[in-house]
């Protein structure tokens, strides 16, 4: 039995390649020093995998940004306007990643979306009609060299092209069918490339598979890989499924002449009857995806063991592998310093992923597999319950709770008239989304604190400072509903983490959101619970230098859910609960002290919506929005509760988003064109909505006759009464004057169009 790694998280453990990209882009390291930087980090990937006996591993999992734009560039696939900058090959890759703005010229960045059902954002590639899909690129097989060098041979893993095509975005006439025979010859090429180089396998990631097909794509499917693979030499082909299973293909895929065949057993819920129902092939190997690549807990090896004894009736060979790649998790437990033991050696982070596939393959190998060390130290570990800090009040409350506890009375549209008579603001009322500038001194007053340089008391001072500086900022712009600005926070979920019962911070446990941002899930460790107020002071602090409303500011239970490691031994819909009834708490002592508006944070709302449609509600809205619900249902009938969402990708769950019963909602839109104000007027929607009239992802400042023309547009479809003023999301990416100028500008314009009303 051998043992294989779809991936390997590839930031560096202390963030290495992020702080040497992002050095790179500000001209502070040359192109070689950058290289060598990342040629460093990659060996020492294949390294420790090698050193924990991995057999096959992976090569071409390392980017600079982003993989799917790696696979574009390999594959010729860069929009004229990159092309026209005439950069060198590296800085045009960056310009597609992240934009350009120069002395040779001025371009935006492609776009940017989730990665299936993960915290992971990839770059859109764009086809047009004049693009030529060519294999041009030489990155794979320069990874694939170079780890050989180092005395590693690894698989390639490169994006398929049936995934790559359903990814990618067709800007003119031509389609998906147009590309068919290209996408297959580049593909074939880079097979051919590969036998020529000796490489003995080649990973094609198909993740798409995992999604609802229609008979097209299963069509398309199989047309791209008869030709792909007809072309096949001494190179094996590895299909490699993840995040699901593959119920609408199994059957073709298992009959096409792949070598091996990769299955997720941890997310695919019907994997194991799929391979039981159907059979395998028997000339094909199966990697079976059983360590789990998403999430951080120890592997249960009896449940594993059973797994593979169960899978071998159907199949010859078995590799044992991860789910999915792992850079879903952070790189090792080594560098959790402050952890107790009591609590590690629950857990697995990459590194520790590798040891206990080679365990397995260790115990599987064992004609008496219960015998072995291995084995049993595991087994010990799942015997005892793991002291997960119960709560059982937080536990009963929970199963105690009603269909009363999630509906807030009376319904919105009496809501609102209360609230406008208590607030009276004016038509086209003007906030922000929460946080300000997080500036270099605001981000030092943290780690200055953390590191026991300041006092508690020098910390809070400054924080306070920070808010009256603000406050007044917002009162001389002439916003109408105020925030505190969120500085005492280094991030919406992990702040909150830290200050709620239940959960467990790492030190170092980055994971790589998009290019060079990483984020740091907290853990789930246990019930969760809130043992003392968390924003109430600043909140009141804020209020109370200005006669404006401040908003209390919240982060929604499931956000603080879907970006966090979640527990596996209660369900995501009890955990949603509790973390609800604490953020409930918090609103309820918000309330009592007088704050009128809070925002409750729903960023990652849409994050974990299951693959397949037929899953959307049972499995997740069902319980997601009641859980927002279960957060303000207790409040008064002229308590606005806001709540605010990252995407605009809204129409297909929109009703749902209205069942969340807030008062208003913001959400991205600038930069989406504004696509999403048709929906809401299609549909009728009837909460109060902000679309962002500005992007705040870059430092440009929007003029007034742009913020003018994006509420005349909206005004078009959404009834004056319903609409907010706001930018797209939070400020805390930007700087202090563009700040200024941007809400002065927000501020003149709605007040300019609010006279023409
Ligand atoms: N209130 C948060 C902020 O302004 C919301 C951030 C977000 O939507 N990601 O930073
Ligand atoms: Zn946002």
């Amino acid at each position: 039995m051998k043992t294989s790694v779809i991936g390997y998280p590839r930031i560096g453990t202390l963030r290495e390649l992020k702080f040497a990209v992002e050095k790179y882009l500000k001209k502070e390291l040359t192109k070689e020093e950058l290289q060598a930087i990342a040629s460093k980090l990659r060996e020492e990937n294949w390294k420790v995998q090698k050193n924990n006996g991995i057999d096959f591993i992976t090569s071409n999992d390392f980017s600079f940004y982003d993989n799917l734009l790696d696979t574009a560039v390999l594959l010729n696939i860069v929009p004229n306007r990159y092309r026209q900058l005439k950069l060198d090959a590296l800085d045009e890759y960056f310009a597609m990643a992240r934009g350009y703005q120069g002395d040779k010229g001025d371009v935006k960045a492609l776009p940017m979306k989730k990665w299936f059902n993960t915290n992971y954002h990839y770059i859109v590639p764009e086809i047009d009609d004049d693009t030529e899909v060519l294999l041009v690129g030489s990155k794979p097989f320069d990874e694939y060299v170079e780890a050989k060098n180092c005395g590693i041979e690894t698989k390639s893993a490169i994006i398929g092209a049936f995934t790559f095509l359903k990814l990618v975005k067709f800007t003119g006439k031509r389609t998906v069918e147009d590309s068919i025979a290209d996408i297959a010859r580049a593909y074939s090429d880079i097979l051919n490339k590969f036998s020529v180089l000796g490489a003995g396998w080649v990973q094609f990631d198909e993740p798409a598979l995992c999604m609802d097909l229609s008979e097209e794509d299963i069509v398309l499917f199989s047309k791209i890989y008869e030709r792909i693979l007809s072309e096949k030499k001494n190179t094996k082909v590895l299909l490699q499924t993840y995040f699901g299973d593959i119920r609408d293909c199994y059957n073709k895929v298992v009959t096409m002449p792949f070598d091996g065949i990769g299955l997720d057993f941890v997310e695919g819920k019907k994997t194991l009857e799929l391979v039981k129902s159907f059979g395998f092939s028997e000339n094909k190997t199966l990697f079976a995806g059983v360590v789990n690549g998403k999430n951080i807990w120890r592997n249960n090896y009896s449940n594993t063991v059973n797994l593979i004894r169960e899978l071998g009736e159907y199949c010859n060979e078995i590799v044992l592998s991860t789910s999915c790649s792992l850079i879903h998790v952070p790189y090792t437990l080594k560098n959790e310093s402050s952890l107790f033991q009591e609590y590690k050696k629950h857990l697995a982070f990459a590194e520790e992923k590798l040891t206990e596939l080679s365990e397995l393959k260790k115990i599987l190998s064992c004609s008496d597999p219960a015998s072995t060390e291995e084995y049993v130290d595991n087994q010990k570990l799942f015997n005892l319950p793991r002291n997960c800090e119960e709560n059982t009040a937080v536990q009963s409350a929970v199963s105690g709770l009603s269909k009363d506890d999630f509906i807030r009375y009376p319904d919105s549209g009496e809501r609102e008239k209360i609230q406008k008579a208590v607030f009276s603001l004016p038509l086209l009322p003007t906030t922000t989304i929460g946080s300000l500038p997080q500036t270099a001194e605001v981000k030092e007053n943290r780690s200055n604190y953390k590191k026991g340089k300041i006092t508690f008391e020098q910390y809070v001072t400054f924080i306070k400072g920070k808010i009256a500086e603000w406050i007044a900022l917002q009162e001389k712009i002439g916003l109408d509903v105020l925030v505190h600005g969120e500085f005492e926070r280094n991030d919406m979920v992990e702040y909150f983490g830290e200050n709620l019962d239940g959960f467990l911070i790492t030190e170092k446990g980055w994971v790589q959101s998009y290019g060079t941002r990483c984020v740091k899930p907290p853990i789930i460790w246990g019930d969760i619970s809130r043992s003392k107020p968390i924003t109430v002071d600043y909140s009141l602090y804020a209020q109370s230098l200005t006669s404006k409303c401040v908003k209390g500011m919240l982060t929604g239970p499931v956000t603080i859910l879907n970006w966090s490691f979640p527990r596996e031994d209660i369900s995501l819909k009890d955990c949603a609960f509790q973390i609800a009834l604490a953020i409930k708490d918090e609103v309820l002592e918000l309330e009592a002290n007088g704050i009128k508006i809070i925002q409750i944070d729903e960023a990652a709302l849409r994050e974990k919506l299951p693959l397949r449609k037929s899953d959307w509600h049972s499995e997740y809205l069902d319980w997601a929005i009641p859980a927002f619900r279960l957060v303000h249902s207790g409040v008064k009938p002229e308590t606005q509760i806001h709540t605010h969402m990252c995407y605009s990708e809204f129409a297909d769950i929109i009703k749902d988003i209205e069942n969340m019963d807030a008062d208003v909602i913001t959400f991205e839109a600038a930069r989406s064109d504004l696509s999403i104000v048709d929906t809401l007027s299609e549909c009728g929607f009837k909460t109060q909505v902000g679309p962002g009239v500005y992007d705040i992802h870059s430092p440009r400042i929007p003029g007034i006759q742009e913020i003018k023309k994006a509420l005349i547009k909206m005004l078009e479809k959404i009834p004056k009464e319903k609409l907010w003023v706001n930018p797209d999301c939070g400020l805390k990416t930007r700087g202090k004057t563009e700040t200024v100028a941007s809400l002065e500008n927000l501020v003149i314009a709605a007040k300019e169009i609010r006279r023409s009303l």
